[in-house]
């Protein structure tokens, strides 16, 4: 497809203006500007007038996000990458901002404007009111997803019951009430076989068939990985959402966390950030409800008498000194974050919980 090309290049122009606005100026030029740049550049070159408005327009509405949070990144005095370009064989997704114009379905079938109508094989019927349309490049094929408003909900019936979780690294996430769900570790036992295509790749002459052959298998082999995980977070997110009205768990700095060399293959392993981004729309549809709580101390203080029990990663039982719980310290940290969350939300606390020291001392020393 010359679209992926013509796309590629249309990125490119607009990413080189970004480029020249900072470097020389240190300026960025705005979305109106570049889109206006747009309507000019088609009127010259062919090949942009050959696409539909909206999909170039969303392409410098990507470039501009990316800019907007590279200067993010220099002001807050972070080391900040300066957005590259992106070449054909990466850029693998196109949109249309607007359902209707210059896309939709029609008897079944997809009817993109200058490319024509295409059969579509649907994983599922639409819902909804589509609002966008995305045209998306993977390893096997080409996927379109829509983005809707207005999707139906299906509030399940309330069970009575809240749940904390703590998501580990030993565990994938251990429930306050004891339940161990194990870390997936497809991408570790997959990792022999993505180093054997990664260096069969490289073992191959650039720019040779050869090699395209190889690239195109590692992607595939990639793309399996990636949709083992997200069908795995999809149905443990689906179990803690059918059985708990209100979900509680550590508002993750993941960010942060990466940073640590140690602990950043299992936690990109895990894909915490990706489960909670699942979960939370889930919940919303389910009409339930799922909170972060601050995470400060929450591996530490004991859920039975809210003591401090300072303990590093390599100890997995907390064993309480003040009132002499023992409990596996994943256990003890998802009910203590529901603890937390709780108090937060103004839910008397569970049974048999109690505030940290520091504040139990406080509160009993007001006469
Ligand atoms: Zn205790």
């Amino acid at each position: 497809m010359g679209l992926a090309a013509c796309l590629s290049s249309a990125l490119q122009a607009a990413l080189e203006q970004g480029k020249i606005a900072w470097t020389s100026h240190r300026v960025s030029i705005t979305r109106k500007q570049q889109e206006h740049e747009i309507t000019a550049m088609r009127a010259e070159m062919p090949e942009y007038a050959a696409l539909h408005v909206h999909v170039l327009q969303e392409v410098v509405t990507r470039v501009d996000r990316t800019f907007q949070r590279f200067f993010q990144r220099v002001k807050q005095g972070e080391k900040a990458g300066y957005p590259r370009f992106k070449g054909v064989n990466r850029y693998h997704s196109f949109t249309f901002k607007e359902y209707h114009n210059g896309a939709y379905v029609d008897n079944g079938s997809l009817v993109l404007s200058r490319i024509g109508r295409v059969k579509v094989i649907w994983s599922r019927p639409l819902e909804g009111t589509p609002k966008t349309v995305t045209i998306r490049r993977e390893a096997d094929g080409w996927y379109v997803s829509f983005a809707c408003a207005n999707v139906p909900c299906v509030h399940l019936e309330k069970t009575g019951k809240e749940v904390g979780i703590d998501m580990g690294l030993k565990s994938f996430l251990t429930t306050s009430e004891g339940e161990h769900v194990e870390n997936p570790r497809w991408f570790r036992a997959s990792e022999k076989k993505l180093r054997w295509h990664n260096k069969r790749v490289s073992r191959r002459k650039p720019g040779s068939k050869r090699r395209k052959k190889a690239v195109q298998d590692l992607a595939k082999v990639h793309q399996t990985v990636a949709r083992q995980r997200l069908d795995y977070q999809h149905k443990e997110a689906n179990k803690l959402i059918a059985k708990n009205d209100v979900i509680y768990h550590e508002d993750l700095e993941v960010r942060n966390m990466v940073r640590n060399r140690h602990l950043s293959k299992s936690i990109s392993d895990a894909g915490w950030g990706q489960f909670l981004t699942i979960l939370h729309h889930k919940a919303a549809r389910a009409g339930r409800e799922v909170v972060a709580v601050p995470a400060q101390y929450t591996s530490q203080d004991c859920s039975r008498c809210g003591a401090r029990v300072p303990k590093s990663l390599s100890v997995r039982t907390h064993v309480c000194p003040a009132c002499g719980l023992v409990m596996d310290r994943d256990e003890n940290s998802a009910r203590r974050i529901k603890w937390v969350g709780q108090t937060l939300r103004g839910v008397p606390g569970m049974p048999g919980t109690q505030p940290p020291f520091g504040e139990r001392n406080r509160a009993s020393a007001v006469p």
